[in-house]
C-alpha cells in the first residue's frame, strides 16, 4: 500500500469523520417504496456524511436492497434523496450514476472473460467524453492505475476476471466504482461468502476509500460490522428502528429482539429471549 493511504488506514472509526464545510453528503427523507400497495420501504430517513462507513443491517426482507435500489433509481420511490443538494428522486439510473452514486449487487457482476484491466477500462469509459478515449490511447489512465493499487489487484491486471477468487471479484467491482468517480458507494452484502481474511482485507479497503467518500454497507456479519462500522442503521419491516454507534445499536433491546429473532432464521423463541437476556446482563 502506498504511503499516502496509510493515515486513512490507521484512523479509528469516527462518526462522520471527515464531515466539514466542503463535504459531500447524501440526505434521504421520508423514503417510501411500494410494490402493489405493499410498503417495502416506509418513511426512511438517513443522513450520510463524507467519511462515514455506515452499516445498514436488518433481517431478510427488511428493505435494505430496496433502499439501495431506490437511491440508484432502479425502483420508483417517493420522498427525497439529495446528494449534496441535488435531488435524485425522479432521475434516471444513468443520471444518478453520473452524479457519482455507485452500487454493487448481491451477486458480483464483472465481465468474466475480460481482464481486470479491461473491466476497469470499460467502467472508466462509461459516461466519459472523447477526451478520455483520446488519453486512453497513450496507455493506462492514471485513475485506473490508482484504482488497481487501491484494490490490490496490480499483479492480476492482465488475468481474466473469471479466474479471480470470490473476494477479488468484489474488490474489482469496487474498483470499477472508483474509476467511475463514485463519491457515494452503496455495497450490497459485499463480504457474503468471503473468508475471514478476505473480510479483513475488504474492511481495510473500505476504510482506505471511505475517507473521501460516503460508503453504505449492507451486511449480516456482526463481527465484520463491529470491526469496521463508524455508524449503524437498523432496518426492520421497511422502517428504521435504530441508529447510532455499534454499541448504541447493540444495546438496543428492540434491535436484539427484531434482529436476532428473524435474522437467525429457525432460532427458537426461547433461545432468542435467552440471548437477549444475557446480552443485556453483560
Ligand atoms: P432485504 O434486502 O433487506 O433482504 P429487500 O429490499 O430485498 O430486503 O425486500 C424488502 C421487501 O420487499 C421484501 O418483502 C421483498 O419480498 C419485497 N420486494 C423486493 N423487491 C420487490 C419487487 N420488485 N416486487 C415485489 N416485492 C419486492
Ligand atoms: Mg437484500
Amino acid at each position: 500500500m502506498s504511503a499516502e493511504q496509510a493515515p486513512v488506514v490507521d484512523k479509528e472509526p469516527v462518526i462522520g469523520g471527515n464531515a466539514g464545510m466542503s463535504s459531500e453528503y447524501l440526505e434521504v427523507r421520508d423514503l417510501t417504496v411500494s410494490f402493489d400497495g405493499f410498503k417495502a420501504v416506509s418513511g426512511v430517513d438517513l443522513t450520510l456524511l463524507q467519511g462515514d462507513l455506515r452499516f445498514l443491517i436488518g433481517p431478510n426482507g427488511a428493505g435494505k436492497t430496496t433502499v439501495i435500489d431506490a437511491i440508484t433509481g432502479l425502483v420508483p420511490a417517493t420522498g427525497s434523496i439529495q446528494k449534496s443538494g441535488v435531488e435524485l428522486v425522479g432521475k434516471k439510473v444513468h443520471r444518478i450514476a453520473r452524479l457519482g452514486v455507485g452500487r454493487t449487487f448481491q451477486t458480483a457482476s464483472v465481465f468474466e472473460e475480460l481482464t481486470v484491466l479491461q473491466n476497469l477500462d470499460i467502467a472508466a469509459g462509461a459516461g466519459r467524453g472523447p477526451m478520455t478515449l483520446l488519453r486512453r490511447r497513450s496507455g493506462i489512465l492514471p485513475e485506473i492505475e490508482e484504482a488497481l493499487e487501491t484494490i490490490g489487484l496490480q499483479d492480476l491486471r492482465d488475468s481474466p476476471a473469471g479466474i479471480l477468487a470470490h473476494g477479488q471479484k468484489q474488490w474489482l467491482e469496487i474498483g470499477m466504482l472508483l474509476v467511475q468517480n463514485a463519491s457515494v458507494l452503496l455495497l450490497d452484502e459485499p463480504v457474503a461468502g468471503m473468508s475471514h481474511e478476505e473480510r479483513e482485507e475488504t474492511g481495510q479497503l473500505l476504510r482506505r476509500i471511505g475517507g473521501q467518500r460516503t460508503v453504505v454497507v449492507v451486511e449480516h456479519d456482526m463481527e465484520f460490522m463491529r470491526s469496521f462500522a463508524t455508524s449503524v442503521t437498523v432496518l426492520a419491516r421497511g422502517k428504521v428502528i435504530a441508529e447510532g454507534s455499534v454499541a448504541d445499536v447493540q444495546a438496543n433491546p428492540q434491535v436484539q429482539e427484531v434482529y436476532l429473532g428473524t435474522a437467525a432464521g429457525g432460532t427458537e423463541i426461547e433461545e432468542v429471549a435467552a440471548a437477549a437476556e444475557s446480552e443485556g446482563a453483560s
